[in-house]
Parts: structure tokens; C-alpha cells; sequence
């Protein structure tokens, strides 16, 4: 059998995928955005802290209860208990008076401790008894509190002065509430990266389109722009470009002069009617490499001259669906963390158990997709195709197998997580 060759070269070297990733993460690092930007809180899921968030108070502020109840002082119990008149009334917001001893102050939930109260009985434990005329009566408690029950205490949460977010931070929901809790409204961070984007294949047809004879639907433009709005990355989508020489050229110069990151789909593998290659290298520089992973595999890097200098870095991704998509999570997300400063750029995988047998392994290192069961283990899609985008869909994430290792059911399996790959 003969092999087409790439214009002009030789076969592309086969090369591991911690050695790509770090080609990449090199490449992104030395790209590594430097503007910043200053956002409201509201508006920062996503977006990557180039600044630390220091709290410049405690949280909680005061101390407060964590209770509808009533303050009181230990010292006025007895052991069983006791009764004491309710001297005051504290509703969340409101600021009580010192407790005199042997009151008691009806408060109700994050309002601030009174002074002199070192317990907070819970509504439930105690009997309120009406006043006979004026005042709030008296609460009869029947049981001694613990020192310090129902009480959050001050600082309990953050202290003051503390970082609560670190430079570098991608912020999640949990992350914008924590900033507005130290009272930051405001949040610096680095510009999203500009990613622009384009599908090679004079067979793609947009959805919407009737499909013509010999077409397929382009998915993979739809995969790649959602998997880059799910990293934060501003998107610029330059569609379906032909299968010409001049073509390819044209838009990778219009997609250098406006992005970060040029990436596309298909055209990478060895076929004669792939243009990227020599487009790339007409237009910057290129490396073509044969990447040991399933699926996966061909993967172009490299970068495109803008027309204003500097440039633009270039991954051009497999056209199958699968690893366009499994690509872009395991070698494009490590490149976008890089370019936006984050400390981390390897996902956390997880050890679990296998729920099946893969007694033929590929002699690459494959990610399977596979789904978590009720019982903790992990389930194997049936069909692991690289073009069986319906696997991706099905899966909770990818089982990171090493090269040529077989799997029996029970054995420890590293499991990574879509929520980790793109989190
Ligand atoms: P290529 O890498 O261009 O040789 O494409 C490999 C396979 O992926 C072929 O079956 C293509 O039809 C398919 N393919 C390429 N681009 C896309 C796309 N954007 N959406 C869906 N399938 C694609
Ligand atoms: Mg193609």
C-alpha cells in the first residue's frame, strides 16, 4: 500500500501526548495575555483573576447566630436550665444592646450576638411566656446549652487580610459569591482569549441546509465553539472554508489578524486534499505531528503571521468528530490555561473502578468514554468510534488508559471528568 504523502515531507513524527501538551503549554505561556481588565462581579463567571482577591474584613463581620432563638449567658443557667426575662428583641440587621445579666434577647437568624451572650438556645428548645402586660415576657429554657451553640463566629469563614482567590483563579459561581462576600463588587481580570475558528471539508453542509448527495453536517464547528465559550474564550467563527490552497491562506490570514489562537478542524491527516499544511507553512510556520492517542492522533501545531507582526498560534485539529472534540479537551484546554496565566494547567483525574472488560487494548493511549454508575464504577459507551459523536453525548468524561494496557472488570482505572477537562 502506498501512502500520500504531505506536500514536501516526510512522514510526521509520532510523538507522545505529555510531550504535545507541553509543546503547547510552552507556546501558551510565551503567548501568555498580558492586558487586563476590570469586570463587576456579576459579569466574571469564566473569566481568569489576574489579581488576588484579598478580604479586607473578617466573615462573618460579627459574631451572629445561626438560629432562630434566644442569647443568653451560661452563667444565668442553672443545670437543667432556668427562666429568664427576654430584654430585648434583635432581628438580622439590627445591632442588640450589651445582655444585662439574667436577660435573655430574642434573636433570630444571622442577627449579630449581643455582647455578654456566649450561647444561643434554639426557638424549639425553649418556652416563650407571654408578658402579662408590657415588655417581651419571659423564655423558660429547659436544657443548659452548649458554650458558643448556634453562635457562626467572626471569622469563621474568612479572615481578614486573607487571600480568598489567587491570582489565576478561574471563577466559578461559588467563586463570584465568595468575592462579593469579602465586598468585592469589582474583579481585575485578564482579557478572554480571542480564538478563531474555521472548518476545512468541501463535504460539510450547515444544519438548516438540505444535505446534497455526498455531504455531511458540519458538528464539529458547533463542538469546538461551545467547548471554547465553556473555557471563557471569545469565539471568532470564520465557518466552512473550501478546499483550496488560496482559500485556506486567506482565512487563516484573516483569523491570525484577529485572534490569540487559530484553530481548525479536518485537513490535518495525510491526504491529498489537505491544504493546511502547506497554507499553514505558506503563511508561518508548522509542525505536523502523529500524536499517540485514541482518538486523536494527527495534530497540527504551529503559528500564523499576523499582518501587523507578532503572530497568532495554529492547532489544527482531526476532522472526526470525536477527536476533534477529545483533542481540544486533553491538548487545546491546557494551551488556553496557559495563555490566561492559570497556575494549572493538567486536569485532576480521579482513580476508580472499571464496570467492564477492554481485553484489546490500542497500542496508543486511548481515552474511552465512559460514564459513572450508580455503584461508583465506570461504564464503557458501546461503540468507541472516533466518529460516534453520540459517545461524547452518553459520557460523564474520558477513561485515560495507558498504552497497550488491557482492562478487567475491578481494576483501577484513571478517570477524568468533562467537569475537570473543561472546569
Ligand atoms: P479529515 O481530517 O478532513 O480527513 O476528516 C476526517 C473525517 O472527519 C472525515 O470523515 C470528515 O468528513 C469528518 N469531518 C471533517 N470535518 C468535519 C466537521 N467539521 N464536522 C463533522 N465531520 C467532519
Ligand atoms: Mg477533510
Amino acid at each position: 500500500m502506498t501512502t500520500v504523502q504531505p506536500s514536501g515531507g516526510a512522514r510526521a513524527p509520532m510523538i507522545s501526548l505529555d510531550e504535545a501538551v507541553q509543546r503547547l503549554v510552552e507556546a501558551g505561556t510565551a503567548h501568555c495575555i498580558s492586558e487586563v481588565e476590570t469586570v463587576s462581579t456579576f459579569d466574571a463567571l469564566g473569566r481568569v483573576l489576574a489579581a488576588d482577591v484579598r478580604s479586607e474584613l473578617d466573615v462573618p463581620p460579627r459574631d451572629n447566630s445561626s438560629m432562630d432563638g434566644y442569647a443568653l449567658r451560661l452563667a444565668d443557667l442553672g443545670p437543667d436550665g432556668g427562666e429568664l426575662e427576654v430584654a430585648q428583641r434583635i432581628p438580622a440587621g439590627a445591632v442588640g444592646q450589651a445582655l444585662v445579666p439574667g436577660t435573655a434577647a430574642r434573636i433570630f437568624t444571622g442577627a449579630q450576638v449581643p455582647p455578654g451572650a456566649d450561647a444561643v438556645v434554639m426557638q424549639e428548645a425553649c418556652e416563650a411566656v407571654p408578658a402579662v402586660d408590657r415588655g417581651l415576657g419571659r423564655v423558660r429554657i429547659r436544657q443548659r446549652p452548649a458554650l458558643g451553640e448556634w453562635i457562626r463566629r467572626r471569622g469563621e469563614d474568612v479572615q481578614q487580610g486573607a487571600v480568598v482567590l489567587a491570582a489565576g483563579t478561574r471563577l466559578t459561581a461559588q467563586a463570584m459569591g465568595l468575592a462579593a462576600s469579602v465586598g468585592a463588587g469589582r474583579l481585575v481580570v485578564r482579557r478572554r482569549p480571542r480564538v478563531a475558528l474555521f472548518s476545512t471539508g468541501d463535504e460539510l453542509a450547515m444544519p438548516g441546509e438540505p444535505l446534497r448527495p455526498g455531504a455531511i453536517y458540519n458538528s464539529n464547528r458547533f463542538t469546538l465553539r461551545g467547548l471554547l465559550q465553556a473555557c471563557g474564550c471569545e469565539t471568532i467563527d470564520l465557518g466552512i472554508v473550501a478546499d483550496r490552497l488560496d482559500a485556506t491562506r486567506e482565512a487563516l490570514r484573516r483569523a491570525a489578524a484577529a485572534a490569540d489562537l487559530v484553530i481548525t478542524s479536518g485537513g490535518v491527516s495525510v491526504g491529498e486534499e489537505d491544504h493546511l499544511k502547506p497554507a499553514v507553512q505558506a503563511e508561518g510556520r508548522l509542525d505536523l505531528w502523529q500524536v499517540a492517542i485514541k482518538p486523536g492522533k494527527p495534530l497540527a501545531f504551529g503559528e500564523v503571521r499576523r499582518p501587523v507582526g507578532g503572530e497568532a498560534l495554529f492547532v489544527g485539529l482531526p476532522g472526526n468528530p470525536v477527536s476533534a472534540a477529545v483533542t481540544t479537551m486533553i491538548a487545546v484546554v491546557p494551551l488556553l490555561r496557559a495563555l490566561t496565566g492559570e497556575p494549572s494547567v493538567v486536569p485532576r483525574a480521579i482513580t476508580m473502578k472499571a464496570g467492564f472488560d477492554w481485553p484489546r487494548p490500542d497500542k496508543r493511549r486511548e481515552f474511552l468514554r465512559v460514564r459513572v454508575a450508580e455503584d461508583g464504577s465506570l461504564v464503557l459507551f458501546p461503540n468507541q468510534s472516533s466518529g460516534v459523536l453520540t459517545s461524547v453525548v452518553w459520557a460523564d468524561g474520558l477513561l485515560d488508559n495507558p498504552p497497550g494496557k488491557p482492562i478487567a472488570r475491578g481494576d483501577a482505572v484513571r478517570f477524568l471528568p468533562f467537569a475537570n477537562l473543561l472546569g
